[in-house]
This record gives structure tokens, C-alpha cells and sequence, in this order.
């Protein structure tokens, strides 16, 4: 009698054992790989992932078993029955398959568990049908508390391998599965091999085996070699792609698909991540919002495509010009944020944001023509201005709202008052929008005057906002907050409609002024709508004079041309206003074919205190006389500032010496005492000139 147990260390073959060794340890591994992808995946590919788990886990059961098997010398002639030994081989794939099925099914416990004891006594089953197909000259004993304990040893360590899968980190608890696979495997198969006990017979004759051992050996991993290694391949190449994907994924959640550069939620990290490099220490973070000036004009006037060629030109631009420890987003529109730690030093931060911005001072081409930007830019400084990524972006970007109001192409630091501003300004946008339906909108009209006859010569119209709750709201208080949305071609198109229609009826010679915004001046359609306006006011085009700030004209210098230009083959009569605060007054006023010069009322007001005021008046009102353009200046409060005005050539003014805005019936009366006054104006006249 033989114990095949007693006999595993002397009479086994190490070559077959390290063979099956190897199957068992690669393809439990394989195995339990593709069975932890299952649970991450649904529908056919699950199924799918669940025969191929099965079909290399039973593949590596049996053929471990089956080496094992080849492995031992027995001192006797045995051989196998083929069809029980394919039977032990279905058994194994099946049974493999059925139980990941079900440990698959839920994330219970229970059910995972029972999943994995099914996989167990599955492979003592295919062990036991595997041992029936194992022919001897003779019959087997066999000690049912080892065949019991095999199966017990056997559905624990099977059980043992799915909860352990299930519950630990994927590398650990994939190697710790792994190795309870293996054991599970092992001992079933050892225990199971102990419980037989060989007894010859003779008469008992097995048949001449086929094949030999080693071609049998070379068969079987050969067959696994290659189920593993096709199985193994397409499963990388599943999780390759999962990877790839993933990767594609996260970056195009990551970036901006129009500009390819780094997004909103990139940039949140990228400042989270600053935060906690400069936590206690002496560092600090600079958040440097760029806010493009007038980018909505460019959208309007040139279409969507060149606006979109044009953000990807600037974002190439300015990526350029980052060090490598400098990061810049498009946070939104045309609103582009960097990001860098900096010493602390306010120097540094504002360095880092020219430096940037100056990437926009060359000119755009599109189609030809020339597209110039500007930005209001706005800095933020952590920990001054807050810890906190979306604060830190949100107040960069109200001080480079601050700068927009300033009149753009500037850089603002962040401040605490900011915050109420932008409160205050958020809820006028809101009124604002029914502003005009509710007739809340009312134009007033500030006198023009002849400086030397003082004569009314006409008006300029300036719009007052009646709000039902916050009272009469000053235009600087609204019209910026309207500029930023199309609600200024509503405000606009209603200011120029109601001007026109009042103008036209006054007396013959009072001209309007009515004051047209850079939003207004970028659409196409302009000179069509005062034609439009003066078609259906009955106005003289010569009495309607269109102001214009020269932030209006620079962005796009060519169009500006085009729209002024066709303004005054229609009769109008253009005027360059805020003369001297804009940053290249005097080319722009030799580019545009202007009727009259107002000189900002900020000269004015310095008249008599600042030389430098008095030299850019002067300077101004030789320049008008040079290129032939009557000058008027605004902001006239007293007598002097006239006198002087007077005495160097100016030929209007306007300012609150000669009357500040009034209601439309106000200003009836003015022009009816004007009107009077002109009936004995020759006699006074003539009394004035006389005491000269
Ligand atoms: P602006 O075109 O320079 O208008 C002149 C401003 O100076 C007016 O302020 C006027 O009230 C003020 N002003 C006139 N005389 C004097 C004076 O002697 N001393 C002082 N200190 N100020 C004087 P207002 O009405 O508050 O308008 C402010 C700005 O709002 C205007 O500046 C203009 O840029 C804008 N605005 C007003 N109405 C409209 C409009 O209908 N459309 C557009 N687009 N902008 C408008
Ligand atoms: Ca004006
Ligand atoms: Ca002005």
C-alpha cells in the first residue's frame, strides 16, 4: 500500500511541481485581476470579463492539479481517462465562472463570501472528477475525514480569496487574494492527494498509456500558457485603454477646449495647491486677473469666428510668457487668470502682471485687419486677500473690474471696499434691465454757450436714472455697469431716439448733443439707426452732434473710421469728447475727421491752480485752431475759468455757470428767455460793446 500523501517530498518530480507552481501563481493572479475589473463594469462586457475570469481560473486550477498529478512518480502504471479528465477541466471553468457570478452580483459581504466558498468547492469538485479520470492497476482507499477536511480547506480558502479581494486596497488586496488563491489551490490538492490510499490488485490492468508525461505536461501548460497570455493580453490592452482614457478624460476636464489651456477647475487646484506652499511661511500667492477691454465689440462687429481666433491667439501669447513656475487659466470668457508665488513684495506681484499683460501691446490680425486689446487687470494676494482659491479669484477679478471703470488698460490691487462695490453694482445690472420698460430712464439737458457772446447754442443730453427705491442715480453710477452688457444699446438707442425727438422741437437753431458709448459705436448698424432716428424725429441732421470718447475709437480703428464717417455723410455732426484723458488723444484726433474738440472738465476745473492744466488748454485750443476744429470745454463753474477760456480762442463752454442738466421743461423755459432776451439783445449788446 502506498500513502501518496507521505510520498509528495521524495517521489514527486520538481520540474512538473515548478511548473504547476508557476501556472498557479500567474494565473491566480490573472484571474483575480480581470475579477476585481468585473465589478467595475457593467452590462455584456461583464459577462464577458466573468467567462474569461473563469476561463483562466478554472484553466489554472485544473492544470496546476493536473501537473501535480503528472508530477508524482507512482511505482506503478497509471494513466488518465480522457473524458473524465476534459469533464474535471469543464467543471473547473464552469463552476469558476458560476461563482464569480454570483460573488460578483452585490457588495455584500454574504454574498461575496458564498461567491467565493462556491469557487472552492467548485475546485474540489473538478479535484475529485479530475482523481476518478487517475486509472491505477488496482483500487483507492480513500479517509473521509481528509476528503471532507480537503473541501472545508478548499471553500475557506476560496471564500478567503473574494472577501479579501473585496476588502483590501487594490495592490494589497490583489497579492493577499492572490496568495489565498493559491494556497486554496495547493491545499486542496495535497490534502485531497492525502486521503487516497493506493492499493494494488492484480488482474486489474489500466491501459498503456498514450502519450507520455512529458508531452502530456508540455500539452497542458502549453494550452494554459496561451489562454493566459491571450486572456492576460486582452485585459491589458482593456486596462491600457481604461488608462488612456482616463487620461483623456482628466485633462479635458482640466482645460478649455476652444484655447487647450488650462481651465477654471484647473485653476482652483493650481491656487489651492499655492495655498498650501506658502502656509506659515513668508511667501505669498499673486492671483492676476486679465479681463480682455471691449472684447464683446470684437465678438459683435467681426463675428463669433474671429473672436474665437482671437482668444486663441491671446492665450498662446500669453502662455508664452510664463516661467515655469507660473500658471495662467481662462477662467471664463475673456477673463484669463495667473498664478504665482512671489516674496513679499507688492513690486513682484505687479511685475509678474505687466509683464503678462504686455503680451497683448502688439496688435491682432484678422482678415486683414487690425484688432488692438487692452486688459483691466486686477491682483489679489494670498494671505491678505483671503485663503480661500475662489475669494482669492473673485477679488482679482473686482479689482480688475475696478480698473475697467477706471477706464481700462490698467492694473488695480485688490481692496477691501471692492467687495460692497460689486454688491451695489450687481444689483444694478438686476434693476437696470426694466429700467427702460418701467420709464425710468429721463434725459436731462445741460446748456452749451457761445464763450464770448455767452448765446445758448445748444444742449447736451445726459441720462438720469429715477429709481423707484435708490432715487436719481448719476450716470457714472450705472452706464459702466450697462457698457459691460448689450443693456447699453437699449439705453443708447433710447437716449438718441428721445434727444432727437425733443431737440426737434425747439427752435430752429439749438443743436443736441447726446453722448454715444464704445458698445454703441462697434455695431454695424449705427449710422442706420440715426438715420432711421432722424427720419422718424423730423430732426435737421446738421442739430444732432454725436459724442464720442476716444475708447471707443482705438480698439478698432478702422471700423471707428468707417461708422464715423458714414455718421457725417448723413449730416451729423461728430465731437471728440473728454479731450486730454485718454492716453493718445492727439493721434486719434489727427485719425478722425472731428467737427469740434471738448476739452475734459478736469483741465478746467485746475485752471487757475495747476500750470499744467493751463498748458494743455492752451495747447488744446491751438491745436483746434491748427487743424481748423472749434473747441469747447466743459465744466465751467466760474467767471475766470471763462474769462481765460475767452482770452485763448475757445469758442463754447459749457459748465455750470451757464446752467447745469435740466428737465425737458426746464429747459423749454431757458430756451424761451433766450429767445426773449435775443428780442432786446441788440441794445444790451450794443450797450456792452460800447463800455469796452
Ligand atoms: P460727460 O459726457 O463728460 O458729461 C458731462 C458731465 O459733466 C455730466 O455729468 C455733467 O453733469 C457734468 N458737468 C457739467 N458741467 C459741470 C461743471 O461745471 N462742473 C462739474 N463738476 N461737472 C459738470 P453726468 O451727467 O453725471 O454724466 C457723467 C458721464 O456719464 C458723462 O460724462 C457721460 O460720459 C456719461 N453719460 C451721460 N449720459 C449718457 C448717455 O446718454 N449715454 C452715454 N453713453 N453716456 C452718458
Ligand atoms: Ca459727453
Ligand atoms: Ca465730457
Amino acid at each position: 500500500m502506498f500513502s501518496l500523501f507521505s510520498s509528495i517530498a521524495v517521489e514527486h518530480e520538481y520540474r512538473f511541481i515548478g511548473f504547476a507552481a508557476f501556472v498557479c501563481v500567474i494565473g491566480s493572479f490573472l484571474t483575480l485581476s480581470i475579477f476585481s475589473r468585473t465589478r467595475r463594469c457593467a452590462g455584456f462586457r461583464r459577462y464577458l470579463w466573468l467567462l474569461l475570469a473563469g476561463l483562466v481560473g478554472g484553466c489554472t486550477i485544473w492544470t496546476t492539479h493536473f501537473a501535480a498529478m503528472l508530477g508524482y512518480h507512482a511505482p506503478f502504471e497509471r494513466t488518465f481517462e480522457p473524458v473524465l479528465t476534459l469533464l474535471s477541466l469543464a467543471a473547473a471553468i464552469g463552476s469558476t465562472s458560476f461563482s464569480f457570478f454570483v460573488a460578483s452580483r452585490s457588495d455584500s459581504r454574504l454574498m461575496i463570501g458564498l461567491g467565493g466558498l462556491l469557487f472552492g468547492l467548485g475546485s474540489a469538485a473538478m479535484h475529485y472528477i479530475g482523481i476518478s479520470a487517475y486509472l491505477v492497476p488496482g483500487f483507492i482507499q480513500w479517509d473521509t475525514s481528509f476528503v471532507v477536511a480537503s473541501v472545508v480547506v478548499g471553500g475557506l480558502f476560496g471564500a478567503a480569496t473574494t472577501l479579501v479581494l473585496a476588502e483590501y486596497g487594490k495592490r494589497i488586496g490583489l497579492w493577499a487574494a492572490t496568495a489565498m488563491m493559491v494556497l486554496g489551490i495547493v491545499a486542496l490538492h495535497f490534502i485531497g492527494m492525502a486521503a487516497m490510499t493506493f492499493v494494488p490488485l492484480s488482474g486489474i490492468d489500466v491501459p498503456p498509456q498514450a502519450v507520455s508525461d512529458d508531452v502530456m505536461l508540455a500539452a497542458v501548460v502549453g494550452m494554459t500558457t496561451i489562454i493566459i497570455v491571450v486572456v492576460g493580453t486582452a485585459f491589458l490592452i482593456d486596462q491600457r485603454s481604461m488608462a488612456e482614457a482616463a487620461t483623456t478624460y482628466r485633462h479635458l476636464a482640466l482645460h478649455d477646449p476652444m484655447t487647450g489651456m488650462p481651465n477654471r477647475s484647473f485653476l482652483k487646484k493650481r491656487i489651492e495647491e499655492g495655498l498650501e506652499a506658502i502656509s506659515g511661511g513668508s511667501t505669498r500667492l499673486a492671483v492676476v486677473s486679465i479681463d480682455l477691454d471691449r472684447f464683446k465689440d470684437i465678438n459683435d462687429l467681426h463675428g463669433q469666428m474671429a473672436g474665437d481666433t482671437l482668444l486663441q491667439n491671446i492665450s498662446g501669447r500669453l502662455q508664452a510668457a510664463l516661467a515655469e513656475d507660473e500658471f495662467m487659466a481662462r477662467n471664463d470668457g475673456d477673463e484669463f487668470v495667473a498664478v504665482k508665488r512671489i516674496a513679499d513684495d507688492d513690486r513682484q506681484a505687479m511685475e509678474f502682471a505687466s509683464r503678462v499683460r504686455r503680451q497683448l501691446d502688439s496688435p491682432f490680425y484678422w482678415n486683414g485687419e487690425t484688432i488692438s486689446i487692452a486688459s483691466s487687470t486686477g491682483i489679489s494676494l494670498a494671505p491678505r486677500d483671503g485663503c480661500d482659491a475662489h475669494d482669492l479669484i473673485a477679488r482679482a477679478g473686482q479689482a480688475a473690474y475696478r480698473a475697467k471703470m477706471n477706464g481700462g488698460d490698467r492694473v488695480v490691487f485688490y481692496e477691501t471696499t471692492m467687495e460692497q462695490t460689486c454688491r451695489i453694482r450687481a444689483s444694478i445690472a438686476m434693476d437696470l434691465k426694466s429700467a427702460i420698460a418701467n420709464r425710468e430712464l429721463e434725459l436731462y439737458y445741460q446748456p452749451q454757450n457761445d464763450t464770448r457772446t455767452r448765446r445758448l447754442k445748444g444742449f447736451e443730453a445726459l441720462v438720469r436714472w429715477n429709481h423707484p427705491k435708490k432715487g436719481l442715480i448719476p450716470p457714472s453710477d450705472f452706464i459702466p455697469v450697462a457698457e459691460e452688457t448689450d443693456l447699453i444699446l437699449d439705453i443708447g438707442a433710447w437716449v438718441l431716439e428721445t434727444a432727437c425727438r425733443t431737440a426737434a422741437t425747439w427752435p430752429g437753431e439749438f443743436t443736441v448733443a447726446v453722448n454715444v458709448s464704445a458698445r454703441q459705436l462697434a455695431q454695424e448698424t449705427l449710422p442706420h439707426q440715426v438715420a432711421g432716428v432722424l427720419a422718424r424725429t423730423g430732426l435737421f441732421p446738421g442739430r444732432l452732434e454725436i459724442e464720442l470718447t476716444e475708447s471707443g475709437l482705438i480698439a478698432d480703428q478702422e471700423h471707428a473710421l468707417k461708422i464715423v464717417q458714414a455718421l457725417k455723410e448723413l449730416g451729423v455732426s461728430v465731437a471728440m469728447d473728454d479731450f486730454g484723458t485718454g492716453y493718445s488723444s492727439l493721434s486719434t484726433l489727427q485719425n478722425f475727421p472731428f467737427d469740434k474738440i471738448k476739452i475734459d472738465r478736469e483741465f478746467v476745473r485746475s485752471l487757475t491752480s495747476n500750470p499744467q492744466a493751463i498748458a494743455i488748454v492752451k495747447s488744446t485750443l491751438l491745436l483746434g485752431s491748427s487743424l481748423n476744429i472749434p473747441v469747447l470745454a466743459e465744466g465751467v463753474e466760474t467767471e475766470d475759468q471763462l474769462s481765460f477760456l475767452d482770452a485763448e480762442g475757445c469758442q463754447s463752454v459749457q459748465g455750470f455757470l451757464f446752467g447745469r442738466p435740466l428737465r425737458r421743461e426746464q429747459c423749454e423755459d431757458l430756451i424761451r428767455e433766450e429767445m426773449q432776451g435775443r428780442l432786446s439783445l441788440p441794445l444790451a449788446f450794443a450797450t456792452k460793446a460800447g463800455v469796452r
